[in-house]
């Protein structure tokens, strides 16, 4: 494989999952603060702190989604089809993986599949 060697790689992605588990656990944190407050009735009625909530709960499923595709780069690693586009086998740019080290699929091919995925919600719409 090229590129970065497979340890520092896998080391890479492993600090970057536990950055994320983090700040999520800070985030779960953050949110039983405000359903704390929430209780106290010196506390104004709470639709700021709801929405508050509700933004503290889309950051986690952005983590939670980041941590999927990090377990999935980790699980190709180990596999040996780290690096290839799981859309057409290519293989994924250097320059890529260096910006995502998780990618999955190369450049054209992410391409794609925001174009169908915009398509799909313009036809939804
Ligand atoms: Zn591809």
């Amino acid at each position: 494989m090229r590129g970065p060697d497979r340890e520092s790689l896998k080391q890479r992605l492993q600090r970057r999952r536990r950055l994320i588990l983090e700040a999520s656990r800070r985030t779960t944190a953050d949110i039983d603060d405000l359903r704390e407050a929430e209780r106290d009735p010196e506390v104004e009625e709470g639709s700021q702190s709801e929405q508050e909530q509700r933004k503290l709960v889309e950051v986690g499923e952005v983590e939670l989604r980041e941590i999927a595709h990090i377990d999935a780069a980790l699980a190709r690693i180990d596999a040996g089809t780290y690096g290839v586009c799981r859309e057409c086998g290519e293989v994924i740019e250097a320059r890529r993986l260096e910006a995502l080290p998780f990618a999955a699929t190369c450049a054209d091919c992410a391409d794609h599949e925001e174009r169908l995925a915009v398509a799909t919600r313009l036809t939804r719409s």
